[in-house]
């Protein structure tokens, strides 16, 4: 993995114990950056998610105001097809999706809610 002639068995990787840990560790680390970058954007959503809906309300959103305040629609926990067909977008406890080209409905989540949303 180094670049060094590793010698051994025709499988073998690496050309020393040492040579292994720092690859297992870069491997670490590169996995942690990957899920903090993901787990920041889904918390950022999250918090917009959160400050557009007030306790049970449900509310309705110009996508484009969502898109100014950061919000992400690529990232989502949970993505579920409910009995009129539609597809909810989930963000931990908020649920959201697409009314239209411009418009978003925006609620939180009740496990309930299979329907009429
Ligand atoms: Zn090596």
């Amino acid at each position: 993995m180094c670049g060094r002639p590793v010698s051994g068995r025709v499988d073998k990787k690496f050309c020393d114990d040492h040579c292994r840990s720092n690859f297992n560790n870069k491997a670490r680390s590169r996995a942690a950056a990957e899920i903090r970058l993901v787990n920041s954007i889904l918390r950022h959503n999250r918090r917009v998610l959160n400050s557009m809906v007030m306790d049970d309300d449900e509310t309705y959103a110009l996508r484009s105001s969502m898109d100014e305040r950061g919000f992400n629609f690529n990232f989502y926990t949970q993505q579920q097809t409910l009995d009129d067909g539609n597809i909810v977008m989930l963000c931990y406890d908020y649920a959201w999706r697409h009314i239209d080209e411009i418009r978003v409905k925006v609620m939180r989540w009740r496990t309930e809610l299979t329907e009429a949303f």
